[in-house]
């Protein structure tokens, strides 16, 4: 009988230890055809971005595995890493300006090879059945399905949170990966994977033609990228901002005028019901009325930039004015990023960048906040220790 109680405490704590030594095995043990990635993320909102080393899920059939070489570092970057918007999940590994070389192809893949440059933008997966999906505006599945590149549960992947493109590499839907033809600049290319379509987009939807007269508000990233399109399109392009460095600049890439807001003699040369189309990349409090009553009636307002959730410009709606749009517009679709790398290498149209290191993210990220930097920071990823 006693001898039955001992042997039976024993077999009970060898099958104790048993599972602990399982649990403890699986949590150190790589799950099968994961990739080993490496890149720099934010543990908090604090927002100090340190090396940071995971797994990436295994290339599925319908998958494509990129080595990154460029990733652009866009303000949506800052508002996520420092939790602006209070969706953060940490940590948090950013990045949506990617350029990099296929260095795998799942079973489903014809259209990519290894070798190819391609580019990924904000998106790397979405339902691809309902009418925005086949009407190639994946960012607003209907099924809420649109996976976006960093922060934002990866459906095909146990709902973990995706991370981005500040990384070594990256696993992504085929249909979400864009071609860049051979000799094209792909250091100046990344931006346009964000910068560059989320501008391009709502200046086509706003069918901005020649003759127009267009006013981008706020000349970072995001305005160098409108200003340019919109030149292309033939419009005559006033550009809003609030330092004096950027007037000579703007002239450059074919302003026609521009508007320091801290200058009320600028402000006051622009009449009223002036523009056509405005578009705002402005990212954080602003004046909305300057902007309403300088859009003539039936003009609209496209307003791109994503303030922080407590920094977001309000309007009396009893001082709206009548009979003119304002729209929010994001990103653009697959199918569009493709037509603006297209259009931007046939027409010449690229950001000024600045190449820099990764290590150097931090002192990237406080020297936009600061307004310090003309007019994107792009990491060459190939530094990533
Ligand atoms: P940048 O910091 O590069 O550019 C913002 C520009 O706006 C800077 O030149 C800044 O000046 C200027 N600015 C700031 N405040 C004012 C003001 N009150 N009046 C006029 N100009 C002002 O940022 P990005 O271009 O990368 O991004 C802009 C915004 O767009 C961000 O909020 C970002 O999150 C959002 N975004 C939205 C997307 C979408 O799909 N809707 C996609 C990508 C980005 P200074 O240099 O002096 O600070």
């Amino acid at each position: 009988m006693i001898r039955n109680k001992a042997m039976k405490k024993i077999i009970l704590i060898a099958l104790l230890l048993g599972t602990i030594v399982n649990l403890i095995m699986a949590q150190h043990q790589h799950h099968e055809g994961c990739i080993h990635s490496k890149g720099y993320a934010a543990m908090d909102s604090e927002g100090k971005m340190i090396p940071y080393t995971f797994e990436r899920k295994p290339v599925g059939d319908n998958d494509i595995l990129i080595e990154i070489l460029y990733c652009g570092v866009c303000h949506s970057d800052i508002h996520y890493v420092f939790n602006h918007w209070e969706r953060s999940v940490y940590p948090c590994l950013p990045g949506h300006e990617i350029i990099g070389k296929v260095t795998q192809t799942g079973k489903n893949i014809d259209k990519f090879k290894v070798g190819d440059n391609v580019g990924v933008g904000c998106m790397v997966n979405a339902c691809g059945e309902c009418d925005m999906c086949k009407s190639g505006q994946e960012q607003f599945c209907q099924n809420g399905k649109t996976v976006y590149t960093y922060n934002s549960v990866d459906w095909e992947d146990n709902g973990k949170n995706t991370l981005g493109g500040y990384s070594n590499n990256i696993v992504v839907n085929k249909d979400f990966v864009v071609r860049i033809p051979e000799g094209a600049p792909l250091d100046k290319i990344a931006p346009i994977l964000c910068a560059g379509i989320t501008t391009y987009s709502p200046l086509k939807a706003a069918g901005v033609k020649k003759g127009d007269k267009v006013a981008i508000a706020g000349f970072g990233g995001l305005g160098h990228m409108a200003l340019q399109y919109a030149v292309s399109f033939g419009a005559e392009v006033v550009i809003f901002d609030r330092t004096e460095e950027k007037r000579e600049l703007a002239k450059q890439l074919g302003a026609v005028k521009y508007v320091n807001i801290n200058n009320a003699e600028d402000i006051a040369s622009i009449p009223n019901n002036y523009f056509d189309v405005i578009l705002s990349t402005i990212g954080s409090h602003y004046d909305l009325s300057l902007y309403l009553n300088k859009l003539k009636m039936g003009g609209d307002l496209a307003i791109v930039g994503i303030p922080a959730n407590w920094d977001a410009p309000t309007i009396n709606i009893n001082s709206l004015p009548y009979n003119k749009r304002v729209w929010r517009s994001l990103i653009g679709g697959i199918r569009e990023t493709q037509e603006v790398i297209d259009y931007s290498i046939e027409h010449n149209i690229y950001p000024m960048v600045k190449i820099i290191p990764v290590n150097q993210i931090n002192e990237a990220f406080k020297n936009v906040i600061d307004g310090e930097v003309h007019f994107r920071y792009v990491m060459d990823m190939k530094t990533l220790e």
